[in-house]
């Protein structure tokens, strides 16, 4: 447990952030590179320290999962935002139309203020820092309030971030949800939350209230399907990995596979495989996570027993090794016929349980996904470019990896986000950076300007000019 920070240091804090961020709102490069050059060699520095910390939250998570999908994707983020800043920051000329002409016109890039960060616990240090980076690049002050279900790693990142950086450029506050509410309430300039669409619905009402916006990154249920020309084998092997990195608690995980029927017993047999040279024994092994907490392993027992008892048929894979106590390590499930309205096929997952869906036609599965909360993520597997682009052009989703998973997240010139349930806004690269930017409009004068043509009274020559004006549009 951590202690949560009290209300009035809350309103301490963005008040010295609101004042900081009027009193100076340009925010020159040399400013900006060195917050973030103090974030990089904090990640530098602190990273194995970081990466022990989660360890310790999770009770099994080796610390190689953290370097790759919290620590690279920040390294990553950093490199690219440094080399991009200067560019990114110029003012954006825009063409003037004849109209207006000779006036000139360009879009200003301003910080937008104080920004608020609220970050899940799944990938802890990449989920908090991430947005932080992007806030920072763009000029903002920035308040985070990191998830209380990773105490120990929350904890370091406020310590770290407390000794590197002015509270009133970055400050952490620590507490769970009660203290999350009252962040949430404050009158941010944005506000950015990356957490489950049941918080995410919470978090959008509370900043309504101050007609604050946000950016809301959820979860929901991602689809993957298998279409009749892929290589199941290569396919399998590519979802065991997606959906069992972090043991599913991963918010672009698959979240289901949909398979050409009669497909099943190839599937189930290639998917065992994956998992076995992927994770030859799962209990004891220190590659494969832990859930998060008691609860989080008890609702998905629960969702489990109830799709068994419906008629569901569960394959169990890699049973073996030597619990570690108290690990909460979950074998993957994939589950078989599942009843069409058990909690398993409504809610997300967000452990290693893969219901396995068939269809009998392209166009079902297309349906089936479509009757449902636009996904944050959705998977295709296959050759037949005819049924990718049919499944391109007829879904949404938040984005999109063909034959494979995740990776679209890793690829900087790819703005991430969710649509509909999935969430709203997007960051990464220039995305990010322009999301946590007022991007101003200018418009100079000339003094050639003949807008006077425009003016009352209103007579002849407004006509003959109005008349020229349409013939030309
Ligand atoms: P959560 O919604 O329970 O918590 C997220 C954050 O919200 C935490 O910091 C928590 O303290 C805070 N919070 C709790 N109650 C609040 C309230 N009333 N008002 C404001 N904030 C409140 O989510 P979680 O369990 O930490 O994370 C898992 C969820 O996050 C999954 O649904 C997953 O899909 C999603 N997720 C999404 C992304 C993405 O990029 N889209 C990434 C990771 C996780």
């Amino acid at each position: 447990m951590i202690p949560s920070a009290p209300n009035s240091l809350l309103k301490t804090l963005f008040d010295a952030q609101h004042t900081a961020s009027r009193a100076q709102t340009d925010v020159p490069l040399a400013t900006r590179r060195s917050r973030l050059l103090r974030m990089k060699a904090l990640i530098d520095d602190h990273g194995a320290t970081l990466a022990q910390a989660v360890q310790k939250d999770f009770g099994v998570r080796s610390p190689q999962l953290t370097e790759i999908a919290d620590l690279f994707v920040l390294r990553t983020l950093l490199s690219h935002t440094l080399k991009s800043l200067p560019k990114w920051m110029k003012p954006q000329k825009v063409s003037t139309p004849l109209y207006l002409q000779p006036a000139s016109a360009y879009l200003q890039r301003q910080p937008l203020g104080v920004v608020g960060v609220v970050s899940p616990w799944n990938y802890p240090v990449q989920l908090a820092l991430g947005p932080v980076i992007t806030a920072l690049a763009a000029g903002n002050r920035v308040m985070l309030k990191p998830s209380e279900l990773t105490p120990a790693t929350s904890a370091l990142m406020a310590d770290l971030i407390g000794k590197a950086f002015a509270p009133d450029e970055l400050c952490v506050v620590l507490g769970g949800g009660e203290l999350a509410a009252q962040f949430t309430s404050l009158p941010f300039d944005h506000l950015f939350f990356t957490g489950s669409t049941a918080v995410g619905r919470i978090v959008a009402k509370a900043a309504a209230a101050n007609l604050t916006p946000t950016t809301l990154e959820l979860g929901g249920k991602s689809p993957c399907i298998i279409d009749a020309s892929c290589d199941l084998h290569a396919a399998a092997t590519k979802i065991a990995h997606g959906k069992l990195l972090n043991a599913g608690q991963t918010c672009i995980a698959p979240d289901y596979v949909l398979l050409p029927t009669g497909r099943e017993a190839a599937f189930g047999h290639a998917f065992a495989q994956a998992v076995a040279k992927l994770f030859p024994t799962i209990a004891g092994n220190p590659d494969y996570a832990a859930i998060i907490s008691p609860r989080h392993h008890a609702r998905l027992q629960t969702m489990l027993a109830s799709a068994e008892q419906g008629g569901a048929r569960l394959q169990i894979i890699n049973t073996g090794g030597v619990a570690t106590e108290g690990s909460r390590q979950m074998p993957p499930v994939l589950v078989f016929d599942a009843p069409p309205g058990c909690t398993l096929l409504q809610e997300e997952i967000f452990g290693p349980i893969l219901p396995v869906l068939t269809y009998d036609s392209l166009d079902a599965a297309i349906e089936y996904i479509n009757a449902r909360p636009r996904p944050l993520a959705l998977y295709w597997f296959g050759t037949d470019n005819a049924a990718q682009g049919k499944v391109l052009a007829q879904t949404v989703s938040g984005g999109v990896t063909i034959n494979d998973t995740l990776m679209h997240i890793a690829h900087e010139n790819l703005p991430f986000g969710g649509i509909g349930d999935s969430g709203w806004g997007s960051y990464h690269g220039e995305a990010g950076f322009l999301r946590l930017t007022m991007q101003k409009p200018v418009l100079v004068q000339s003094r050639w300007a003949r807008g006077d043509l425009f003016y009352p009274p209103y007579g002849k020559r407004f006509d003959q000019v109005m008349g020229l004006l349409k013939r030309w549009l």
